[in-house]
């Protein structure tokens, strides 16, 4: 039987791409759980603002029927779509980044994304990152990770990815957004950012990638 793995952990400890390679490796399916909350977060920015330019969030609530996320497969990637439009680069912005942790912490949100989540697991072998997958999504996965690394290591990986994309970025500022994210994310009241109580945690910061992949792949394959 395929494996049904949960991965939550602090903001750029490498969560994703370390779940994409190892997808790929086990033959499952991964689900970037954080995705969906940025896409709900491009949704709101584009579609109900007040007039000062924040989030309407009650306008927000009131149009989830008008919201259709969707992940498709695109040369074994899977890319997220907003209404069949592809916002796989818009999520990454900063505008969304400075958003999501604020939308993500209102109920009536994580209510509309829960279903969502759990149906993907249903159908098998599957690894899922985010915040609260251990703990709230997949209570029963088969193995749990929690990834840690300090904020200076989490702020130099943030800032690469950032610049791989073509999105302009400041150290100091993607530093901030990554410690205020966290902190919004871990005091929240619903669905905290927290290590189940079953869950393996490692600390990556003086860790490669590969060596982060090859201790996780390690305890799944005993
Ligand atoms: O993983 P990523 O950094 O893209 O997630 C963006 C934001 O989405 C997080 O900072 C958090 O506010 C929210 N999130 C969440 N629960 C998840 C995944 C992400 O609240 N399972």
């Amino acid at each position: 039987k395929k494996p049904v793995i949960a991965i939550d952990g602090y903001s750029s400890t490498g969560k994703s791409s370390i779940s994409k390679v190892i997808a790929q490796k086990l033959g499952i399916i991964h689900l970037d759980t954080g995705a969906l909350y940025r896409g709900v977060t491009w949704f709101a920015l584009q579609n109900c603002l007040n007039e000062d330019g924040t989030i309407n969030l009650n306008e927000l609530f009131s149009s989830f029927d008008q919201i259709e996320l969707e992940f498709k497969n695109v040369d074994s990637e899977l890319i997220l779509f907003l209404n069949h439009i592809d916002i796989s680069k818009q999520i990454r912005t900063n505008e969304v980044s400075d958003n999501v942790s604020l939308v993500a912490k209102q109920k009536e949100v994580r209510d509309f994304l829960l279903q969502a989540q759990r149906s993907q697991a249903e159908k098998g072998g599957i690894i899922m990152d985010g915040r609260d997958i251990g703990t709230v999504v997949l209570p029963n996965a088969d193995y749990k990770f929690f990834l840690t690394a300090s904020i200076d290591e989490r702020t130099k990986r943030r800032y690469q990815e950032l610049l791989g994309l073509g999105i302009e970025a400041d150290e100091q500022q993607v530093k901030e957004n990554l410690i205020e994210r966290d902190k919004i994310d871990s005091e929240r009241e619903i669905a905290p950012l927290r290590q189940a109580d079953d869950a393996i945690v490692i600390d990556n910061s003086l860790l490669t990638k590969e060596q982060t992949i090859e201790s996780i792949l390690a305890y799944i394959q005993k």
